[in-house]
């Protein structure tokens, strides 16, 4: 296990002699389609540091894109999947199955939103829990159209490609797409034209309308939403959307899928983020924090739908490992120990605090939004055109990494720097990271 001090260091120029040389290696030997933000190569990671191979000690506000909320190396998550490597590392479960797979599908009926009768399946990517949760819908409904919306991202797969709204990076060049998927408004309160406080209502009227008119309720298998979409640019749907599309699909027999695969566990300050409004989706697709690092993602729902399939139907070689098993029970430990929900609150109330404070002497900064530790700034030319100022958000985060803050981007304009530090981030580098961003947008 890691024990890195949580200070920060920068002894070399980011990235370092070593990291360059790996760089090199890795230009040379690995597809140019695999990028990376930040090409320097990881040595340890523990909590709130990243130790690159050059000795840096990286402040990390990315958590592998909201993956290590329990850090990189946690506590439980090394000591359960470390025995369970020791006991064996693969069965397959469609083979012979083992315990921890059961207990992870227990642990996320208990933690999942809604009282009633649950079951899960288990996967390796958030791309393949969505496509299995769409096969769950078409099987349980007997229907074939999905419904996705604007700004969404679901994956990189041929049906999650389709089901993404972004075309570059995530879909230029690589179709056809598959077909039967149908894209509606979403609530984008700061740019909705005629306001936020009517985008909900309006959003929802307009996204109904669309799947009326131009698919029809009774073809729509499924209508899958992020309730804070992330990729996206941390989109959080005006009030009164997520709940009048849930709504829509009740009436109308559509399975509604909120996929939490960013927004879950604990990440949002709530074990999901559809718990803000009240929301009780019948499936649930999760994968990032789940499992400490360890690739794993799951669909959760009402047992009802997720028994539609037929025996066989669902699964894969790999899905829901022992290893990943193990490590999502030591994450979930955890979160639980640690109380990361109340975390996460902490962490959403100091950076709310100095990122407004910023806007202030900063007027780049069009709006802060997110919850708990999924924040972000979208940056624009002019606050009065809303003018989306992508060159910002590069030269930020540039700025941010160069000084040994790791920060990521996002938004369909590429306009979004978001900060998703792992949970276990201690108060003084999170700080110090808003330091940093400060006298980035100073330097600006
Ligand atoms: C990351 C992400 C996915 C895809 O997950 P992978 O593990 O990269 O396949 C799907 N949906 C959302 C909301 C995501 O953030």
């Amino acid at each position: 296990m890691s024990d890195i001090p949580q200070e920060r260091r920068v002894v070399t120029a980011i990235p370092g002699p070593k990291s360059q040389e790996l760089q090199q290696r890795r230009l040379a030997a690995v597809a140019a389609g695999v990028g990376s933000t930040l090409p320097v190569f990881t040595a340890r990671v523990d909590r709130g540091i990243i130790e690159d191979v050059d000795g840096n000690r990286l402040i990390d506000f990315g958590s592998g894109i909201a993956v290590t909320s329990v850090g990189a190396s946690a506590e439980a998550v090394v000591r359960r999947a470390s025995a369970q490597l020791q006991e064996f590392t693969h069965t397959c479960f469609m083979v012979t199955p083992y315990e921890g797979y059961v207990e992870v599908a227990e642990a996320l009926a208990e933690l999942t939103p809604g009282d009633h009768a649950k079951k899960s399946a288990l996967f390796n990517s958030g791309a393949e829990a969505v496509e299995n949760a769409v096969k769950i819908a078409r099987a349980y409904t007997k229907r074939q159209a999905v419904i996705v919306f604007d700004h969404g991202y679901h994956g990189r797969t041929n049906l999650t490609m389709a089901l993404t709204s972004k075309n570059m990076p995530y879909k230029q060049g690589f179709g056809p797409f598959a077909p039967e998927v149908y894209r509606v408004p979403v609530a984008y309160g700061y740019r909705w034209p005629t306001g936020a406080e009517n985008a909900g209502p309006e959003a929802a009227a307009q996204a109904i309308d669309q799947i009326t008119k131009q698919v029809g309720a009774d073809n729509v298998a499924a209508i899958i939403i992020e309730p804070v979409l992330g990729e996206g640019g941390f989109i959080e749907p005006a009030k009164g959307f997520l709940p009048a599309i849930r709504q829509f699909a009740a009436d109308n027999g559509i399975v509604f899928v909120a996929d939490e695969i960013q927004s879950g566990f604990c990440r949002t300050g709530q074990w999901f983020a559809c718990e803000d409004e009240g929301i009780v989706p019948d499936l649930i697709t999760t994968a990032k924090g789940i499992a400490g690092g360890l690739p794993l993602a799951a669909v959760t729902g009402k047992a009802e739908i997720m028994d539609a399939a037929h025996a066989g139907g669902l699964g894969g070689t790999y899905g829901g490992n022992p290893v990943a098993c193990a490590g999502a029970l030591g994450a979930i430990e955890t979160m639980k120990e640690l109380d990361l929900n109340a975390k996460a609150k902490e962490i959403e109330s100091t950076m709310k605090a100095r990122l407004t404070a910023m806007q202030e002497k900063f007027p780049a900064i069009g709006e802060i939004r997110g919850r708990g530790a999924m924040i972000a700034i979208e940056l624009v030319t002019d606050p009065a055109t809303k003018e989306p100022d992508p060159a910002a958000a590069a030269a930020l985060a540039k700025a941010c990494h160069a000084e040994g803050l790791l920060v990521l981007t996002c938004g369909t304009y590429g306009n979004v720097l978001r900060f998703l530090p792992p949970l276990v981030i201690g108060q003084d580098l999170l700080n110090e990271g808003l330091d940093i961003i400060e006298n980035a947008f100073a330097a600006l």
